[in-house]
C-alpha cells in the first residue's frame, strides 16, 4: 500500500433530494444534482480514497454521512508533501456555478465549506479546470455494482 499525501476531490451524485443528519453539525438538506467534495488525507491518500469509495463503513467524517445517501461516481487524487486542500477547494469555489455548502467538512480550517453543489452540471468543467491548474494524479471512474 502507497502512503501518498495530499488532497482528493470525490465526485457525488444526489438522486433524490434528502435530508441528513451530518453528525454534531445537524441536519442539512441536499437538493438532488452534483456535489463534490474535497477532503485530504496527510498519511495515506490513496487508502482514504478506497475507503470512501466502500459502501459499508463506520460514519466518521461529515462526508461520511451524505455518502450514506448519495453515490461516489467518481474521485481524483491531488498528491502533495504539503496540505493542498483549501487550495483545491477554493479552486472548486471558483468554478462557475459551483455553490458552496456552509460549515461541511471544514472543521479544522477557516474555508466555508468543504462541499460545493454543481447542481445539473457535470463534473467533466471542473476536472479539466483542475487538471490545468493542479496537477492530478489520477481519476478513478467507479465501476457499477457493490464496492
Ligand atoms: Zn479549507
Amino acid at each position: 500500500m502507497k502512503t501518498r499525501s495530499g488532497a482528493y476531490i470525490l465526485l457525488v451524485r444526489v438522486r433524490r433530494e434528502v435530508t441528513v443528519r451530518i453528525g454534531r453539525l445537524g441536519r442539512y438538506h441536499f437538493a438532488s444534482g452534483n456535489y463534490v467534495y474535497v477532503g485530504s488525507a496527510m498519511a495515506g491518500l490513496d487508502a482514504r480514497v478506497k475507503r470512501h469509495l466502500r459502501h459499508s463503513k463506520k460514519l466518521k467524517w461529515h462526508i461520511d454521512y451524505l455518502l450514506g445517501k448519495s453515490l461516489v461516481v467518481g474521485a481524483a487524487l491531488f498528491p502533495s508533501k504539503k496540505r493542498n486542500e483549501c487550495k483545491i477547494a477554493r479552486r472548486v469555489a471558483a468554478h462557475p456555478g459551483s455553490l458552496i455548502v456552509p460549515g461541511f467538512g471544514c472543521s479544522d480550517c477557516d474555508c466555508v465549506g468543504h462541499l460545493f453543489f454543481l447542481g445539473k452540471k457535470p463534473f467533466g468543467g471542473l476536472l479539466k479546470r483542475l487538471d490545468k491548474k493542479e496537477k492530478k494524479k489520477k481519476t478513478i471512474h467507479r465501476k457499477a455494482g457493490k464496492g
